[in-house]
């Protein structure tokens, strides 16, 4: 349904009113960003992946035409990263139960399609994990649907960065040259660009995943970082994030 989108699509900056007309006009799509306030090696912010939830919750949107913006749950799980300063990380029960109540309130009010998705990728597994349980927690007549393919999600920002004259190899998936170059773009006094590091470099093995669950992920880079932030632009920034709202967007339905 094409309607009137009002200019303001996130829901804590619009009044009840507002949110209650839109419903009205026929806006019955509302997503929830997911983030994480987690360390991105020497060089980034911790709020890089709720930044990047943000965004790309506001092109996801404008794309749709038809939804509106919950409030990001800005911190995520990021236990395997707690052996760095500053990370906070809520255990996987918790942030199910922000979720489901996230849910149970929207589906109240009346929207019918709840999109979730995560810019921080170790969210993904708990999403997929919870997703049943969420469904239950609302009516039959309310769809649920979260956002879950970390492989797709890598592979959409090795095509970007290549596109955009930049080293897919550098693509790691974590304070790596995507993560960079989005935070170039979207808060670029963020970035500590004299701090770049090299970070782990190439696939991780399956030993040394069950290491990073396991221990932390300093057992398998010692600067927090997976890939290498190095040749980051502004410019590979935007292009990581349209590819990657262009990615939600299509396995959603438009
Ligand atoms: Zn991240």
């Amino acid at each position: 349904m094409t309607v009137p989108l009002p200019d303001q699509l996130r829901l804590e900056f619009m009044s009840f009113e507002e949110v209650s007309n839109a419903l009205a006009a026929g806006i019955s799509t509302v997503l929830i960003p997911c983030g994480a306030v987690e360390q991105h090696g020497p060089h980034l912010p911790l709020c890089m992946d709720a930044d990047h939830a943000d965004a790309l919750a506001e092109q996801i949107a404008r794309r749709l035409a038809d939804a509106l913006i919950a409030p990001t749950i800005k911190v995520g799980c990021s236990t395997h990263h707690l052996g760095f300063s500053g990370t906070i990380s809520l255990r996987p029960e918790t942030f199910e139960a922000m979720c489901l109540d996230y849910c149970t309130s929207l589906a109240r009010h009346g929207f019918k399609r709840i999109l979730m998705f995560s810019g921080h990728i170790g969210n993904f597994p708990i999403l997929r994990d919870s997703l049943p349980r969420l469904k239950r927690a609302v009516p039959q007549d309310v769809e649920i649907a979260a956002f879950c393919d970390s492989i797709a999600w890598i592979d959409r920002w090795r095509h970007a960065v290549a596109e955009a004259g930049g080293d897919a190899d550098s693509v790691g998936g974590h304070a790596d040259i995507a993560e960079t170059a989005l935070m170039m773009y979207l808060r670029p006094d963020s970035v500590r660009r004299d701090r770049f590091e090299v970070g782990h470099l190439g696939a991780l093995s399956e030993e040394q995943l069950h290491a990073m669950w396991k221990n932390g992920i300093k057992s398998v880079t010692h600067n927090g970082i997976i890939g290498d932030p190095h040749g980051a632009t502004a410019d590979i920034g935007r292009r990581c994030l349209e590819a990657i709202a262009d990615l939600l967007v299509t396995s959603f339905g438009e």
